[in-house]
């Protein structure tokens, strides 16, 4: 028998708390999913996910990987004629996910994403090692494409230790004043 979606009124007022977006804006013209370089991978594309959280199908959204694929690249909102920030209302919908556990079906990216910050923010530029290290400890896949890593290991194409950049310090400011600004 099919699953009979669970409407929830109060998403789109969910989603514009926490960023500020108000989706009702959104009137289909659909310019943002034929900019999109990335809507080709996406089960629902941008405007059918602005149209599905007007609907309050928060399940329907946040158990997708269709959020997941947002690239930030703000295609879409230079096209909006709405000028409606469906990366603001992505990053939203992973927040709230994320916050209410729901499970992502896609964990690698949240991994990859996570551990890009950690590394920039600690030695100002990215440790390729070290990143892979964390997303499999992340992910709990310790083996997975190894066969693929290993040629690349003996080339000299990662380096074993990290560098820092000189003005680290510069970086890790940045870091703090956006955490600052995210908290407030
Ligand atoms: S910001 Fe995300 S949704 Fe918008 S065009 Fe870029 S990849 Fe697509
Ligand atoms: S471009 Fe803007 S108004 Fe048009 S469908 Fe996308 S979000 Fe809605």
């Amino acid at each position: 028998m099919r699953e009979i979606a669970k409407i929830n009124k109060t998403f789109a007022e969910q989603i514009k708390e926490e960023c500020g977006e108000d989706v009702y804006l959104c009137y289909q013209c659909k310019k943002c999913s034929l900019g999109c370089p990335t809507a080709y991978a996406m089960r629902y594309k941008p405007h059918q996910l602005i149209r599905t959280i007007q609907l309050g199908q928060k399940d329907l959204v946040l158990k997708d990987q269709s959020i997941w694929f947002c690239l930030s690249c703000q295609t879409c909102m230079t096209r909006c004629p709405q000028n409606l920030d469906f990366v603001k209302v992505a990053d939203a919908a992973r927040t709230i996910g994320g916050r209410e556990k729901y499970k992502n079906p896609i964990p690698e990216i949240a991994a990859f994403n996570e551990s890009f910050l950690f590394l920039v923010e600690k030695f100002g530029r990215i440790y390729e090692i070290g990143l892979v290290m964390l997303i499999k400890l992340k992910t709990k896949q310790i083996m997975k494409d190894v066969v693929t890593g290993l040629p690349l290991f003996f080339k000299g194409k990662f380096g074993l230790l990290p560098h820092k950049v000189k003005n680290v310090n510069e970086v890790q400011r940045i870091f703090a004043k956006v955490k600052e600004l995210e908290s407030k």
